[in-house]
């Protein structure tokens, strides 16, 4: 009886049983985005006391699409990407010696295995902690020796590596590891003012 009444429900709700499925697999899927939007994974407590440019040039604002210890791919991680497209150009955000740099790769995905193929560029700041700009685009290190000064241009967004869209994932590490402690969270400069920056948001560099 009580299968039948809920059939009588089901039925009221959604004259059309196929229209009644769609909407259902729309909810989980509309469920699945906002998990991976809000939810976020433990990240390191600490906090760098250097106050950080914003990785791009001064008239210019991107978005976060994904912050610290997101689900995509910052399980444990703290770091951010700023969405820009392809050919963005992309500052230092601190001063520092360019420790190393890739920037051959022409391949992207958002498989596990296309972590692999990104071209980055590593700044080793005075503190002895290092600046990870991430998914550079191909030939689009600009700067691959010496020292840089912050704000100065060193590259120009892409794609390659592990990627959704064109995105530039920007961390700061103690060390060269993927322990969540080898992470420190880090404050930016901004037209809000100075803030560990979230997801979702968009920023502008002061000017
Ligand atoms: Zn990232």
């Amino acid at each position: 009886m009580a299968g039948k009444h809920m059939n009588l429900i089901y039925a009221d709700f959604f004259p059309e049983k196929g229209i009644g499925k769609v909407l259902i697999i729309l909810a989980i899927l509309i469920l699945i985005a906002c998990m991976l939007f809000f939810y976020q994974t433990e990240v390191t407590d600490r906090v760098d006391t250097y106050v950080y440019e914003l990785p791009f040039e001064k008239d210019k604002s991107f978005r976060i699409v994904q912050g610290y210890g997101g689900l995509f791919s910052h399980s444990n991680v703290a770091a951010i990407d700023f969405a820009m497209p392809v050919g963005t150009s992309v500052c230092a955000a601190r001063e520092g010696i360019i420790y190393s740099y890739r920037d051959d790769s022409d391949d992207g995905g958002m498989f596990e295995d296309n972590k692999k193929s990104a071209n980055y560029i590593i700044i080793k700041h005075d503190d002895g902690s290092f600046g990870c700009y991430w998914h550079l685009a191909k030939n689009g290190v600009l700067v691959k020796k010496g020292r840089v000064s912050n704000g100065q241009k060193i590259g120009l967004s892409g794609a390659p590596g592990l990627v959704i869209r064109p995105h530039l994932h920007f961390s700061v590490k103690r060390r060269l590891t993927y322990d969540k402690d080898s992470f420190v969270q880090t404050k930016f400069s901004t037209m809000d003012g100075v803030l560990i920056l979230k997801n979702g948001h968009r920023y502008k560099r002061l000017q």
